[in-house]
């Protein structure tokens, strides 16, 4: 049964004034090209619980890419169409984009002699979509606006907190909604319902993740590290079998799991520095994943979920230098040592690796040692350059690369600040070195 109200009340209240006018456009240009218009998914299910959310997702009863057209013109947007599947994505002049999606009407002959029906498209096209949570949509045309349609009691679903399919069939057609369904449960605090569990507990019986691709598998695996409380979602996923079921060296103990929580805890740490370095979460939670395993069993986890060539090699060379590291941050520790041989132990890793090595510290003045260089040393720079020091009447050569090497170290030590102090500095490293042949200064 079908469930209507008007929201758009609600939907005045929480939207941002320009998301609403540019729902109202969207509305009235259906309304021209005579077709319906709606806002859908994750957009409609995020107003409902108050939550931001400027990806606006609409389905048009009719041809979607005309109407993106009609309305990328009155946007000034970029039209980015996609002829085979009929969709399109608008690109607004201040980056905000807008998908639409075209839902058909289909025809459906039944045998004997029934007459033919015409289902709502609009029906059919949510019909295909994961949750009920997700398939909610909101009429933009005039006189409808605000209008929700709910076919299949989404409402509902999000009042209760609850995930669920819309037929026993889902996760055998699309495996990779299992992780999606943990990701939402976590995110919302949400709860998957009986049935959708008991569809998982058979879905992983039947061995139903062994026929997916590896890359499909990563990718959810990805979205699920940069979701909320990713350590929850993975265990959920262990106690389900599923971990187990992508690959059995997946399934990790319980005693990895205070690793994972500190790894948790870093990167929450690090999002809130708003730094510009966005790190790969994922790659974060794997180092820890397979902490302890040999090269062969890293391998056979990264072939399993077809890593890119690249992944692979940030995360072996990551690996090779891990020890390394932690051995002389280790060693730095003891020794008392100075902010330029903390800078020369961290400054050869990836963030992925810095992020990792504060997470896997069990001392704290070490945790906060690698903080520090996350925070203050990596962006430390000198004012002194190369032609500064060519004035002092050097020859440019390689003892142009020490000078600057020791004077980047005299300011990490915070020996020298202003540029007239590093350049007094240089000037006496020049001087020492003149005549002498070029060697390392460290
Ligand atoms: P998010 O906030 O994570 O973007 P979302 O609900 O917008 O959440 P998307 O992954 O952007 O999720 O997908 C957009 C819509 O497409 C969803 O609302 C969902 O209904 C549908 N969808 C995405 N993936 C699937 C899938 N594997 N099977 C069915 N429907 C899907």
């Amino acid at each position: 049964k079908r469930q209507e109200k008007n929201i758009r009340q609600i939907l005045l209240e929480r939207l941002p004034k320009d998301i609403v006018s540019l729902l109202q456009l969207a509305g009235q240009t259906g309304q021209e090209l005579d077709v319906a218009v709606y806002a859908v998914g994750g957009f409609v299910r995020d107003m409902l619980l108050g939550i931001p959310n400027d990806d606006i997702d609409l389905v048009v009863e009719g041809d979607g890419i005309a109407f993106a057209q009609d309305l990328g013109r009155k946007l000034g947007a970029r039209v980015r169409p996609h002829l085979k599947f009929r969709t399109a994505v608008l690109i607004l002049p201040g980056g905000q984009k807008i998908d639409v999606a075209t839902a058909r009407l289909e025809y459906y002959e039944y045998p004997a002699a029934l007459p033919i029906v015409e289902l709502s498209s609009l029906k059919m096209d949510l019909y295909r979509r994961d949750f009920s949570i997700n398939t909610l949509a909101i009429h933009l045309c005039p006189p409808h606006f605000g209008r929700l349609v709910d076919f299949f009691g989404g409402q509902q679903d999000i009042k209760d907190g609850i995930i669920r399919v819309l037929h026993s069939l889902s996760f055998v057609e699309d495996p990779t909604r299992i992780i999606r369904a943990i990701r939402f449960e976590q995110r919302f605090q949400f709860k998957i319902g009986g049935q959708t569990e008991r569809l998982i507990k058979n879905a992983v019986r039947l061995n139903i993740f062994q026929k997916l691709s590896g890359a499909r598998i990563r990718h959810e695996l990805r979205l699920l590290a940069e979701d909320s409380a990713p350590l929850d979602a993975f265990i959920r996923m262990r106690d389900l079998g599923l971990l187990q079921e992508i690959h059995p060296l997946l399934h990790f103990p319980q005693t990895k799991e205070a690793l994972l929580e500190e790894i948790e805890r870093v990167i929450t740490w690090y999002k809130l520095l708003f730094r510009e370095e966005a790190p790969d979460i994922w790659i974060v939670y794997f180092l820890g994943l397979v902490s302890g395993f040999d090269t062969h069993q890293v391998q056979a986890l990264t072939s399993r979920l077809r890593f890119p060539p690249k992944r692979i090699e940030l995360v072996e060379s990551t690996r090779r230098q891990l020890r390394y590291v932690a051995m002389q941050l280790a060693q730095w520790g003891k020794n008392e040592g100075s902010a330029a041989d903390l800078y020369d132990i961290l400054s050869p890793l990836s963030l992925e690796g810095l992020l990792y090595t504060m997470a896997k510290q069990r001392k704290l003045e070490l945790k906060k040692a690698v903080s520090h260089y996350l925070t203050h040393l990596q962006d430390v720079g000198i004012l002194v350059t190369g032609s500064d020091i060519k004035k002092m009447g050097l020859e440019p050569g390689p003892r142009f690369a020490n000078i600057l090497r020791a004077v980047k170290r005299a300011v990490l030590n915070g020996e020298v600040r202003t540029r007239e102090d590093q350049l007094k500095y240089a000037r006496r490293m020049a001087a020492s070195l003149q005549g002498q042949e070029p060697k390392a200064v460290s």
